[in-house]
């Protein structure tokens, strides 16, 4: 059982008016209230340019957590410690109000000066939010002041040192939390445990027993309402650059001496920095992009990306990418590592399969082949593990059969995983950045994706090359055929 730490602090939300908060920020915040991480001493101030009044803000609160509401912890209880400030984050004057604000509930609910702020907007206000932050003084408190900021940081290197580098004009690096929300997710976090608490995993975990790895991150939606956002992000910038090279990094990285935050990070970065580098025409050779045309998924005709509102007719903007990563170190040379993700796939799965060498020699040979070992993590929608095996069939002779060993995560004890919002913001309000990402991890995917972008943007592509409902291009079959694999689905 995690020991239960009463949090005391001032959370404000920039943005409290929008998707984010309403979803996700206000249910997660409840969660730990009902957990007891929250109790009387935190406040929550809500500000966006809608001039709402506390009443109706807290009502909005109370609205977000129909359905979950947990007996013994009144959601009206909850949001009596909810304040709204009217505010455009662009205009000076208003910090003012929202700076006195803050003073107050810090003695009103005796929150010893302890901040966090949290971005739920679009990233272009981040460098005005935090100069004013600094500027007008709620980070010279006595507590701790901390940031949690959205994804995307930057849409290339560039654009994410310029970000990072305003960021920091009030924030130190350990003060900024950039959330990633996959980073949050129980089976994600389980891939330490696996690894390292495990000798029959960890002894295997190399090139010598390890053909290859696989990543698929699908979704089963198209682009919906999101074209204007999509059209400058495509899916490298949106999932490969962040969530799928976090990925990578924790299934790849070296044991850490500790589970410290420092000692995790700094062997998460050591596998980014031993990612080969692609560039040029071997971008062709290692990548593969996509992107949706029309279909019929489960009776309904569906329109192609590029009929999405906001979304070029011409558009060149990919909604699928697949392609071999390698890792050139001792550990896992010569080891391909597939990742794939995409939009208006056949299937919404996030799975991570480890494909084990075949035995020397079949001894069972014959007609029959053997199925491969296969450790699949499950992350969502399920979560658990399947390892996938070989035994005897049952009765006279020696033929085999494969089976599965499964563990679902959330049955054994019935207990529901908390949200990776949850798990995140309580991390951040204990001070533990381990599954939040750092400016060193941040800034080596960017220059590992931008190689790619660059080559990708230059260069027309034949699209739409994939029919929506389907598990992308061929040449994506292909990428791992040519190695003599294949996509485990
Ligand atoms: P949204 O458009 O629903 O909300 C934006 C909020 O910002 C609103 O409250 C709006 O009133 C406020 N706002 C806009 N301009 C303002 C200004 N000048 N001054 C004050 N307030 C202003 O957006 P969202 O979906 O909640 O996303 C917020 C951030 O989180 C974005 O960076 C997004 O990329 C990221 N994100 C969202 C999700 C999600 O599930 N919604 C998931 C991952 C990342």
């Amino acid at each position: 059982m995690t020991e239960v730490k009463e949090q005391v602090a001032l959370i404000t939300i920039f943005g409290g008016t929008g998707d984010l908060a309403n979803r996700k920020l206000y249910p997660s915040l409840y969660h730990l209230f009902t957990k007891g991480f929250l109790k009387e001493n935190f406040a929550v101030i809500g500000t966006a340019r809608r001039p709402w009044t506390n009443d109706f803000f807290r009502e909005k609160v109370v609205e977000s957590l129909k359905g979950i509401e947990e007996e013994g912890f009144d959601p009206q209880d909850f949001a009596s410690h909810f304040y709204y400030q009217s505010h455009d984050v662009t205009n000076r004057e208003s910090y003012v109000q929202l700076k006195d604000l803050s003073d107050e509930l810090d003695k009103k609910y005796e929150l010893q000066g302890n901040r966090l702020f949290y971005l739920a907007m679009a990233p272009n206000f981040f460098g005005t939010i935090a100069s004013r932050l600094k500027s007008e003084g709620f980070v010279d408190n006595d507590g701790f002041s901390r940031l949690i900021i959205e994804k995307p940081f930057g849409r290339d290197l560039a654009s994410a040192q310029e970000l990072n580098e305003s960021l920091r004009q009030a924030f130190a690096e350990n003060e900024i939390y950039r959330i990633d929300h996959y980073l949050g997710k129980e089976m994600i976090q389980n891939i330490s445990v696996i690894r390292f608490a495990n000798s029959i995993i960890e002894s295997l975990w190399n090139n010598r027993y390890i053909d290859n790895v696989q990543v698929t991150l699908s979704e089963t939606l198209g682009v919906e309402d999101r074209g204007r956002y999509y059209e400058e992000s495509g899916a490298l910038r949106d999932m490969v650059q962040n969530h799928i090279l976090q990925i990578v990094s924790l299934l790849a990285m070296e044991p850490p001496i500790k589970l410290t935050t420092q000692e995790i990070r700094h062997e998460k970065v050591r596998a980014l920095r031993s990612l080969r580098v692609i560039e040029g025409e071997d971008v062709y050779k290692y990548f593969v992009r996509g992107q949706y045309g029309p279909g019929t998924v489960d009776g309904e005709q569906l329109e192609g990306y590029r009929q999405a509102e906001n979304v070029d007719p011409d558009s060149n903007t990919e909604t699928f990418v697949a392609a071999k990563l390698m890792i050139d170190n001792f550990r896992w040379s010569g080891v391909p590592f597939y990742i794939r993700t995409g939009k208006r796939l056949a299937k919404k799965a996030t799975q991570i399969a480890i494909q084990f060498k075949s035995v020397p020699m079949n001894l069972f040979g014959g007609q029959q082949s053997l199925a491969g070992n296969v450790l699949v993590i499950h992350i969502q929608p399920d979560e658990g593990i399947t390892l996938h095996m070989n035994v005897k069939e049952p009765g006279q002779g020696m033929l085999t059969m494969p089976i599965n060993l499964n563990y679902a995560h959330s049955s054994p004890d019935g207990m529901n995983t908390p949200e990776a919002y949850e798990k995140l913001i309580q991390d951040c309000l204990n001070g533990d950045a381990t599954y939040f990402s750092h400016w060193d991890e941040v800034s080596l995917s960017w220059n590992f994706v931008d190689k790619v972008a660059n080559v990708w943007s230059n260069t027309k592509e034949h699209f739409p090359n994939y029919t929506s409902g389907t598990m992308g291009p061929k040449e994506a079959d292909k990428l791992v055929a040519q190695d003599g694999f294949e996509w485990f689905e």
